[in-house]
């Protein structure tokens, strides 16, 4: 079923390896992928290169945004399809892939607006002193992006990065999960039908061992883009720095959700609940530690363990399942094995606590929360990425935020209360990349994300998604009849 994709060509790996996909929700194969390796990774930057040497460099943020748009409406033509094939080799719920090609729809629409502004922007003119130089700003589009992304969104993780590249002028060699990489081939078709030059996007699937090192490693590529673990973006800068390539990394989490005792405890609950079990726990911003305040602890308790229980279990394709599998066997044995640590490192289960019952075959875990949790257990200060959530108490405002910020990572961080000032109070000083204020992993695509500390470097989607693949160049001309009268340094001469 799946090729890889270069030069608008669909290929198998030379080597004839493939990797299979596996259903999630009932375990079984259902299409296969090229093992893509050096060779193939080659072959596309290769063709990547000679693409960003060509006439694509030269085009007009307008044209861009001609294609821009007809990808956008190819998605949207294609809106069942990929939603079907996302939730079939991801395990998410169809409501929630319905989201995501909606959103990456809006989203190459967005870039293909701000591609157009490049245009308008041109090149800026900078006010400097005297009147002997004439100083502007071009933005130039990077080169040749390497983009690795992780199994969690492959369809929105593609497009944040992808859509704003293309809008720069850049050039792209994708390396998706070798989890997930369906969608990311489905879309490289309808961008080749919306008339994308050859070579301008190729995507070659793989392991990250084989295919992603090779990319990070390639000479030809000067920046590398990449979404996915701590351990592995640290890697990726430590090789990148080889031959100093750009690199740009959204990273892991350990997200703090604040609840105050002055919340209205229903949509407090409805809104926990949400950032700590949308897309089973597996995203990045996944409020997974909850800090709750002393007085409300009880009750906001017991009604949240109500309403976790009344989660739909089941198939991402069956009707009002609201939770899915795990994407892989790994990932389930990865979780499982943190509900076992929580549980000997002497957490009490709240509720879930293991496999989701009913479920012979498919990568189920029940919905998990941990009480009695201390900052020292694993399951508080690791990131787990399923659905687990680990909750402590607090007495005031300045323990909960002691105990928010006290974690290597900085990605995301959301308050509840009913006092305004204090909701913003707390936001300013959570360090973290995004905050939410009363409600809880809203994406705004027009605006900045990404994380600090551990959780990365560098922001995704808004204007910041499209800088991020362009160079300012400094452009400074001598007028003539200019004097150096005003420069404060003297200009070194020779005696
Ligand atoms: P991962 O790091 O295991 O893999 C991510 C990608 O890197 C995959 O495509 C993989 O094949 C590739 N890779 C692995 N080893 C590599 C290597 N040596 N060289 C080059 N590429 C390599 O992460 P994952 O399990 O796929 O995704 C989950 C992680 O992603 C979580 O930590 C999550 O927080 C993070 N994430 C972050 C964001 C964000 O915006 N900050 C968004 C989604 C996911």
């Amino acid at each position: 079923m799946g090729k890889i994709y270069i030069g608008n060509e669909w290929l198998s790996a030379k080597s004839g390896k493939e990797i299979d996909c596996i259903d999630p929700a009932s375990e079984e194969v259902f299409a296969r992928i090229p093992a893509g390796s050096a060779e193939e990774i080659d072959q596309a930057v290769a063709a990547a290169r000679a693409a960003f040497s060509g006439p694509w460099r030269e085009t007009t943020g307008r044209e861009r945004a001609v294609i821009l748009r007809a990808i956008a409406e190819g998605i949207r033509q294609n809106r069942e399809a990929l939603a079907a094939l996302e939730t079939r080799d991801n395990g998410k719920p169809l409501p929630e892939s319905f989201i995501d090609v909606d959103t990456i729809a809006q989203i190459f629409d967005m870039y293909a607006g701000m591609a157009e502004e490049l245009d308008a922007r041109g090149e800026e003119v900078l006010e400097v002193p005297g009147d002997a130089m004439r100083t502007t700003v071009a933005y130039r589009p990077i080169g040749v992006i390497g983009m690795i992304t992780p199994w969690n969104f492959p369809l929105e993780q593609f497009t944040w990065k992808v859509a704003p590249a293309l809008a720069a002028g850049c050039c792209a060699v994708v390396k998706p999960s070798e989890f997930t990489s369906l969608s990311s081939l489905e879309i490289a078709r309808i961008i080749g039908a919306a008339g994308l030059p050859a070579g301008v996007l190729n995507v070659v699937t793989g392991t990250g061992a084989e295919a992603g090192e090779a990319l990070v490693r390639h000479p030809g590529v000067d920046k590398i883009s990449f979404t996915g673990s701590t351990i592995t973006g640290r890697h990726i800068m430590k090789t990148a720095a080889e031959d100093l390539k750009r690199v740009s990394l959204e990273l892991g989490g350990k997200n703090p959700v604040i609840v105050f005792d002055d919340v209205d405890i229903e949509p407090a609950v409805e809104w926990v609940a949400f950032g700590a079990f949308v897309n089973q726990g597996q995203v990045c911003t996944a409020t997974s530690r909850l800090l709750i305040h002393e007085p409300i602890a009880g009750r906001f308790l017991a009604r949240l363990a109500e309403v976790v229980k009344a989660i739909r279990i089941g198939p991402g394709d069956a009707e009002g399942v609201k939770m899915g599998p795990l994407v892989s066997k790994a990932q389930y044995d990865k979780v499982m094995g943190y509900i076992e640590a929580g549980k000997a490192e002497g957490a009490s289960v709240l509720c879930g606590g293991g496999r989701a019952e009913g479920f012979d075959v498919g990568y189920f875990v029940a919905p998990t929360i941990f009480v009695d949790v201390t900052p020292d257990m694993s399951i508080w200060t690791d990131e787990i990425f399923g659905p687990v959530l680990s909750v402590m108490r607090f007495e005031d405002e300045a323990e909960a935020v002691r105990l928010a910020n006290d974690t290597p990572y900085g990605l995301a961080a959301t308050v509840l209360s009913a006092d305004r000032d204090r909701a913003e109070r707390v936001a300013d000083a959570l360090e973290a990349g995004i905050t939410w204020q009363n409600c809880n992993n809203m994406v705004v695509i027009q605006a900045p994300w990404g994380g600090v500390k551990k959780s990365g470097m560098g922001r995704e989607l808004g204007r910041w998604g499209l800088e991020s693949f362009l160079e300012p160049k400094q452009k400074t001309r001598w007028l003539p009849g200019g004097s150096l009268d005003w420069y404060q340094t003297p200009v070194q001469t020779a005696e």
